[in-house]
Formats: C-alpha cells, sequence, structure tokens
C-alpha cells in the first residue's frame, strides 16, 4: 500500500482494527476569563442579547444532534440542550451584565454560583456539575467565535482525535459515526484505551505532538493494530482493507465459544471483573468464567475492613453470574495506584515498589487470613461443579508462594500465584511446586520488567505488552509450568488483544482472562489459526527487536497463513 505522498506517524495501538475518514478534532476547553467589563450604563441590553444569541447557538446545535442521535445519546443531547436554555441560569448572567461584567465573565459567575448549589445539594445534583460546566464551556467559545469545545458534530465517518478522551467527551460517542479514536496522550491503561476496548473501535495513544500538524478534515488511515496513522494513503488499498475489518468484525459478532483453534486445540477464555455487576454483564459474553476478579476495586472507597460477613456476601455476588463455572479471585492488590485505608501504608517514596500486595500480609496476616475465610465462606454455598481458585497478587518468592498456599489449602481453596513481578517469573521453577496454577499479570510484568511507570503517557513505548522481554519471561514460564504440570493463564491486557493471544497460546499459555467485551474478538482470531502457526506467531514475536517489530512480524506472518 504503499504511496509516493504516502507519510506515516506512530503511537501505541491498543485496539486493534482499521478506518479510513476524515480525522476530526475534540477541541479542548477555553481558558475561562478572570475578568471582562462593560460599561452597565451604555451596553447591558446589548451584551445580553450577544449572550442570548450565543445560547440559541449552542442550544440549536445540541437539539440538531439529539434529533440524528437515539437512545440514550439522544436523551444526554436533549437534556443539555434543556441547560443551555434553563431561565435560571440566564437571569443570573444577566444579573452579572448588569453590575458591569461582559457576557463571558458574567457567564463564568452564574455558571459557578450554581455550581456551588449543586455541589451542596450532594447527591445526582452534583453530578449535574460536569454538564453545566460543559455548557459554560460551549456557550463563552461561541461568545468569542471559537469551535465549540468537546466532541464536534459528524455527519459521516470520521477519526475522533484528541489530546485525550474525558470521560464527559466519550458519553455520547456514537460509533455510527466515529470509526476510531487517535490520541497525542494517554497510555495503554488510560481512560481512552478502556473506552475504545468496550466501544471495540479501533484505536491509539500516545501518538505525541505529531498528532496535531493533522488538521481536521484530513483523510487518514489508521491502524490500531499496529499503531499507525497514515497520511495520503492508497484510496483503493484502503477501502478494501476496512471492508475486510467490518467482514472480520460481523464475523466477531457471530462467534461462540468455547474457544479452540482451527486444530481444536483448547483455550480457556475468561473474564475479568471488579465486581457482581461487571460479572453479570461478562456473564452475557462469551466467557466461560472469571479469570481475574480484582477484589481491591469492592473497597478503595472503605474507611474500614468490613467484616468476613460482610466481605463473603459482595464475593457471592460474583459467584453467582457463574454459579457453575472457574471463578478466580484475587486478594487484596491494594497499594501502588490502588491504596486502601484500612490496608496500605500512608506514605512511601516509591509505592510501585513499596508494600501492596501480598506484601501487605507480611506485617498483618489476618487481612489475609479474614479475606481467605471471606471466600472460602462465599465458595461454600457454590454449586459442586463450580471450582474457586484463589491467587495472590505481586508474589516475587517461593517463601511468599508457599506460605500463601498453605493459607489457601488449610481452607479448602486452590492456590495460585499472580507472575507479575520478573523474580517470580525468573524463579518459577522454585515457586510451581507449591501451587496449583499461576496467572501472568502482564499490566504489572511489563511495568516491572521494562522499569517504567505503567500510567506514564511519556512511557507508553516501553510498558507496551508486545516487549520481547516480557515475552522472553512468559516463555519461561510456560515451560516451566509444563514441567511442573502447573496451568499457565494470562490475565493483563496483553489477553485482550487478539494477535498478541494467538502469539500467547503459541508459547503455552492455556487460559486468557480480560475484558469481556474483548472475549469474542480473541475466540474468533484463535479459530483461524492452528496450534503450530501460532508457534511459528511466538516465534516471530520473540525473536523481534521492539515492540513495533514484533507486532508487524505477527501480523505479516499471519498474512501469509491466508
Ligand atoms: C496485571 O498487573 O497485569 C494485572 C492483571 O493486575 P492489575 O492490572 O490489577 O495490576
Ligand atoms: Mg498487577
Amino acid at each position: 500500500m504503499e504511496n509516493a505522498s504516502e507519510s506515516t506517524i506512530k503511537g501505541t495501538g491498543v485496539v486493534a482494527g482499521v478506518a479510513y475518514a476524515e480525522a476530526v478534532w475534540v477541541r479542548p476547553r477555553p481558558a475561562l476569563p478572570t475578568e471582562g467589563s462593560i460599561d452597565p450604563e451604555q451596553a447591558s441590553d446589548s451584551e445580553y442579547d450577544r449572550f442570548l444569541a450565543a445560547v440559541d447557538t449552542v442550544a440549536g446545535r445540541l437539539e440538531q444532534r439529539a434529533a440524528a442521535a437515539e437512545g440514550q445519546a439522544a436523551e444526554v443531547l436533549t437534556a443539555t440542550a434543556g441547560m443551555v436554555k434553563d431561565r435560571g441560569w440566564h437571569k443570573a448572567v444577566r444579573k452579572n451584565i448588569r453590575t458591569g461584567r461582559n457576557a463571558e465573565f458574567a457567564t463564568v459567575g452564574a455558571t459557578d454560583k450554581f455550581v456551588t448549589m449543586f455541589e451542596a445539594a450532594g447527591g445526582v445534583m452534583a453530578e449535574r456539575t460536569t454538564d453545566l460546566k460543559d455548557v459554560r464551556d460551549r456557550v463563552i467559545a461561541e461568545l468569542r467565535g471559537e469551535d465549540e469545545p468537546g466532541l464536534p458534530l459528524v455527519d459521516g465517518e470520521a477519526v475522533l482525535f484528541a489530546d485525550d478522551l474525558a470521560p464527559a467527551d466519550t458519553a455520547t460517542l456514537d460509533t455510527k459515526h466515529i470509526k476510531a479514536l487517535v490520541t497525542e496522550l494517554g497510555g495503554p491503561t488510560s481512560h481512552t484505551a478502556i473506552i475504545a476496548r468496550q466501544l471495540d473501535i479501533p484505536c491509539i495513544v500516545a501518538v505525541g505532538a505529531a498528532l496535531s500538524d493533522i488538521e481536521s478534515g484530513t483523510l487518514v488511515f489508521v491502524d490500531g493494530a499496529v499503531g499507525a496513522v497514515t497520511l495520503g494513503a492508497d484510496e483503493e488499498a484502503s477501502t478494501k482493507a476496512v471492508a475486510e475489518y467490518r467482514e472480520r468484525a460481523a464475523r466477531v459478532a457471530q462467534w461462540r465459544g468455547p474457544a479452540e483453534t482451527k486444530d481444536g486445540h483448547r483455550v480457556q477464555l475468561l473474564a475479568n471483573v471488579a465486581d457482581g455487576n461487571a460479572a453479570r454483564i461478562a456473564s452475557d459474553s462469551q466467557a466461560e468464567g472469571i479469570g481475574l476478579y480484582r477484589t481491591e476495586l469492592s473497597f478503595l472507597s472503605a474507611s474500614e475492613e468490613p467484616s468476613v460477613d460482610e466481605q463473603a456476601k459482595i464475593y457471592g455476588k460474583v459467584f453467582k453470574a457463574f454459579p457453575e463455572s472457574k471463578v478466580v479471585v484475587r486478594t487484596l492488590d491494594a497499594g501502588s495506584d490502588k491504596p486502601i485505608s484500612y490496608a496500605t501504608l500512608s506514605s512511601e517514596e516509591n509505592p510501585a515498589l513499596g508494600v501492596r500486595g501480598l506484601r501487605i500480609a507480611r506485617d498483618n496476616e489476618a487481612l489475609l487470613t479474614r479475606q481467605l475465610d471471606a471466600i472460602a465462606q462465599a465458595a461454600e454455598a457454590r454449586d459442586d461443579k463450580a471450582s474457586t481458585w484463589v491467587m495472590a497478587p505481586m508474589v516475587a518468592t517461593s517463601t511468599e508462594a508457599q506460605w500463601f498456599a498453605g493459607l489457601c489449602r488449610e481452607r479448602g481453596l486452590t492456590a495460585g500465584a499472580m507472575i507479575e513481578v520478573p523474580a517470580a517469573a525468573l524463579m518459577a521453577d522454585k515457586i510451581m511446586p507449591h501451587l496449583d496454577f499461576v496467572s501472568i499479570g502482564t499490566n504489572d510484568l511489563t511495568q516491572y520488567t521494562m522499569a517504567a511507570d505503567r500510567l506514564s503517557p511519556q512511557l507508553a513505548y516501553l510498558t507496551d505488552p508486545w516487549q520481547p522481554a516480557v515475552l522472553r519471561l512468559i516463555q519461561h514460564t510456560c515451560i516451566v509450568g509444563q514441567a511442573n504440570n502447573v496451568a499457565v493463564g494470562v490475565c493483563g491486557e496483553a489477553a485482550a488483544d487478539p494477535m498478541l493471544a494467538c502469539v500467547l497460546t503459541g508459547l503455552g499459555v492455556n487460559s486468557l482472562s480480560a475484558a469481556s467485551t474483548a472475549v469474542a474478538g480473541v475466540g474468533a482470531q484463535l479459530a483461524e489459526v492452528t496450534l503450530e502457526q501460532c508457534q511459528q506467531l511466538s516465534e516471530v514475536a520473540l525473536d523481534a527487536e521492539s515492540p513495533d517489530a514484533a507486532r508487524t512480524a505477527v501480523v505479516e506472518r499471519m498474512e501469509s497463513f491466508a
């Protein structure tokens, strides 16, 4: 698809898939004025008219978008238009203009007043302050003659470009029109990446400043599998690639588990969940069970440790969604970016390298044993066919693995450990004999292998699960797993990437656990390759010099199978 006028910029691909459409930028929020005056004797009526004209334009645009949208998106847009037309807000702006403020500054003051009121009321009212600020920003931009901030109006198809996306920007994102997301900042675990995975649209993050040189209206070809944005791409080849991708997406929608390769090699596909609600949603997907239940996420705002009975109730809700299946419960992974007030130390110089995960229980074993008691209690009520596996996060040594496994077995629980510290992968032969299974956490394994903070957008090029160094640690873990007859799963973001899932299968991973929305894509991809082809893919990935080279080599080898 090389073309003389073609140029490509690279970022980190987080959701595979291609799109060919015009770029549209999400405009940044306007800087708010801190002053601005008029002579109230002379100009207050005309200034207020200027405000009302801006209000009419903004409300009209939102209503136009509402008419073109459906369902919840239409409701959100209609409600936002209603807020723009709110008479109480207009009155407050008018009052401010009469004291000598210009329309922009008067709008800021009037909005602040309502925001304070809503925040004091709390609950649902407080949640509306984001919408109110959004309305303020749209009106201020209109008053200044600037582009409307937030999501632009899109009639046909478009690729959305942004510095980064906020949750509010994505609430009404309509995949009928938006065919891919590309951001300057962000990383594989940023909000943009999570939303893109949920919507299942191609996504590239961390492209860097070069992205801002591409203007709205430029035709771009986006390839999420390799993280490339191409300008001047060949039209015929791009359109063909998009048609093939859509055909594939349709096949994914049709895919039904359980997963196996073309030649019948079984791979268990499981879901990652945070609570009972996510588990219920996962039970509607093709996931066979739960491969990672992140228990700590239920306790992030708890000030006191819930009792054993209370915890058992919470865990029971997750078990209920998969009454007869395998559920892997991870014990508290508190600390680092997930502080829990009753469990973690309040200040550490380097929390990601500090007392997190299983390490917390060294000085507080009762915290762990109460959680294991609660898991055992909830598991007791499960069907006989169901299996409940328990694993510890951040295991680094065989002593830790042995100690944890002992506590689990005293309670009749199947014991495992996450392999997310490079030492655990390297010492797998000493760790595994104590365990029934291991699950590789590629998010942290990548962070610690590459010595790169997984939350840093600047280091997204390092925190890429395609890093051959990480794949080599996974390969070693799988070899030791086979020798010890210990099941090896992967439950980090790597398992959500269909291409990488084939590589992991080739390395010998037995189960893959990912966001439930990713399961069908992974299953459909595995169905198209044989185990021997997966092994070929893993060889080329292991041999690559960089994550980009690994991805490209795997995509090329995959194409050669067709
Ligand atoms: C991981 O580190 O890959 C993992 C699955 O755990 P978490 O993302 O919760 O740290
Ligand atoms: Mg982890």
